[in-house]
């Protein structure tokens, strides 16, 4: 295919926020794309070269691609950045310079070629790479025709716009083999177990649908993560999940994938975060201790946590989330020295546990993982009950520990990747006695289970005070129906100044220039710049309400949307995409637990 016939295609779908309409186009795409070029086509949907874990980033910002548009339409800098910021993106600003250059012929690259010419930008680096970079996409770029030249800019900006997900790709596939949605379960099952969308639309291609059957975990591709649901005690956790259960303490780290295999003749060591991107190289420690492990073809999940070992006493979320950052790795490594507690394996040794019982999958990993643990990797303890009290029991110890809660485990349950379910059961301490934990002080008694997983969908301009931060508020939303995103909440007082002054610069990064698509919000609390769908904050509030203001769960006779009281920022969740935000469903289910 031509990347300039793909571009007609891209542009189709910027232009509809139907998610029937966008199924179909995906479809037509997928079934024209050939066998040597679907993969490629599947990651630069999603504004990628490459799944997410490989961890190749483009590294362009906006005054780079800046610098080459310059270079390929002969303007200046200041120029280009003028016309930025009347149009608010540079794919239209590109758009409008390619098509003035009428009398020039454009190349038509087909699409392998222009992926080529994508990756070997993305892959440069050291010294003079910036360089290196602003003068192949220049030439890459004087070489398109308009509306390609639209999409090649936002892509390494990461502002594709195309409003769709994986799951839009996965119910795509399904139309386009077999007419209708019902493949998708299998294409599902796939995706959850390697986690990489060129790989599945490839096979797809090359054998059909059946080739999926033969899908399973392969040490180096994560697996996507098993998820929790919540419910309100200890009897009904009982009652859906036993009658006997494996109780676990709820460690607030980061969650990570640990993988061993084999390459080359070499044993080769991986993490994974919760949306799966790479951050081997950010646990050094664990990643040593990997080594020691006897086997060589291994996929256990765990959380990564500050442990001393002396005190057996946890690290705060706030110390263990020092080590995120690029440099001083080493340094951090010494100071707060982190441990991964291992509570679950994926796969050993050629053959994936996945459809064991979670009992089975226990006692193997109790053979892999001593109890002393092998250097920072640990066993995750558990405790096997059908009593009710020893599980509040539990749940009292961890929160007087400084933990979030207990996770509680279905016994006979099989690893349910990428899916929340209640084979697993998040018992959190009640929000108001996680706040009091967290900021040393009591609020209102309240009964929300869980903190909740907002999208910021924009900010409002501070007045007085916070004038000088720029953005004095935020608008909250949470994913619903048609994989859109609808309001559920302004962010206002509950945060810092500190908090205020990251908020805004992130912001400012995801700035569209008018509503994204994917969003469905009443122009009356319209925010002043508008964010792209990005950046995932979780929130503790006092309650759930319903306003007519929010459209979270608003549509036919429900006059009135879902609505947070007293909403108070806990975190930026860079560890959660925006699709892991909470749903309407939940909140929805989390409404009903709190009027009980
Ligand atoms: P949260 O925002 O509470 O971390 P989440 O959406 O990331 O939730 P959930 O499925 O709701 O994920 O809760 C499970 C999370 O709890 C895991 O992602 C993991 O990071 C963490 N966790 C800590 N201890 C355990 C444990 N023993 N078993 C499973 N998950 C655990």
């Amino acid at each position: 295919m031509k990347f300039s016939d793909l571009s007609v295609y891209l542009e189709k779908l910027e232009n509809t926020s139907s998610r029937n309409a966008m199924t179909e186009i995906l479809a037509s795409i997928f079934q024209r794309a050939s066998r040597e070029e679907i993969d490629k086509i599947s990651y630069l949907l999603l504004g990628e070269l490459l799944p997410a874990y490989k961890g190749l980033e483009f590294n362009i910002a906006e005054k780079i691609m800046t610098q080459a548009l310059a270079l390929a339409f002969d303007q200046s800098p200041a120029y280009i950045t003028k016309k930025y910021k009347s149009a608010g993106d540079l794919g239209n600003v590109a758009h409008e310079l390619a098509q003035q250059q009428k009398n020039k012929k454009a190349k038509n690259f087909s699409v392998n070629y222009l992926y080529d010419a994508l990756l070997e930008i993305a892959a440069e680096s050291g010294e003079g790479s910036q360089e290196r970079k602003i003068k192949k996409m220049a030439e890459l770029l004087s070489n398109l025709d308009a509306r390609s030249v639209k999409f090649v800019v936002r892509m390494p900006l990461g502002k594709m716009r195309l409003g769709f997900s994986e799951a839009t790709i996965l119910d795509a596939l399904s139309v386009a083999n077999k007419g209708d949605k019902s493949a998708r379960p299998l294409i599902e099952r796939a995706y959850n177990v390697t986690a990489d969308i060129g790989a599945i639309t490839k096979k797809i291609k090359m054998g059909g649908l059946a080739m999926l059957k033969k899908i399973e975990t392969n040490p180096g591709v994560p697996v996507r993560p098993s998820l929790a649901e919540r419910l309100p005690g200890a009897v009904e956790t009982i009652k859906k999940a036993g009658p006997l259960v494996g109780v676990e303490k709820k460690l607030d780290g980061f969650r990570t994938q640990l993988h061993a295999w084999k390459e080359g003749g070499q044993k080769r060591i991986a993490l994974f975060s919760r949306n799966l991107e790479n951050t081997t190289l950010m646990f050094p420690e664990i990643t040593a201790s990997a080594r020691k492990l006897k086997t060589d073809n291994i996929i256990l999940d765990g959380e990564t946590i500050g442990y001393n070992a002396k005190t057996g006493k946890f690290a705060a979320f706030q110390e263990t989330v020092q080590r995120k950052r690029k440099y001083e790795i080493e340094e951090f490594a010494k100071k707060i020295p982190l441990h991964i507690f291992v509570f679950d394996i994926l796969h050993l040794n050629g053959r994936s546990l996945l459809n064991l019982p979670f009992r089975k999958r226990r006692a193997i990993l109790e053979k892999v993982i001593p109890v002393q643990g092998i250097g920072a990797l640990m066993l995750a303890r558990q405790t096997e009950t059908a009593s009710p009290a020893l599980i509040e029991k539990e749940l009292g110890k961890s929160v007087e520990a400084g933990l979030e809660g207990l996770v509680v485990k279905n016994l006979e349950a099989p690893y349910q990747a990428g899916s929340r379910g209640f084979h697993w059961i998040k018992l959190k301490a009640t929000t108001a006695a996680l706040e009091k934990l967290r900021s040393g002080q009591a609020r209102g008694k309240n009964q929300l289970l869980d903190t909740i997983d907002c999208v910021i969908m924009g900010g409002y301009r501070g007045r007085g005070k916070r004038a000088g931060f720029g953005v004095g508020g935020l608008l909250l939303g949470i994913r619903g129906p048609e994989d859109k995103y609808y309001t559920v909440s302004r962010l206002g007082t509950g945060l810092s100044d500190e908090q205020f002054r990251e908020a805004n610069k992130r912001v400012e990064k995801l700035k569209a220039p008018e509503m994204p698509k994917s969003y469905v919000a009443d122009k009356e609390i319209a925010p002043d710049i508008w964010a792209r769908p990005a950046l995932v904050v979780e929130i503790l509030a006092d309650e759930i309400t319903l306003s007519p203001r929010h459209t979270a769960g608003r549509h036919g006779s429900n006059t009135r949307g879902y609505s947070l009281r007293f909403p108070r920022l806990v975190r930026f969740r860079d560890d959660k995409n925006p699709e892991d935000a909470t749903t309407v469903e939940e909140i929805k289910k989390m409404y009903k637990a709190q009027k009980k």
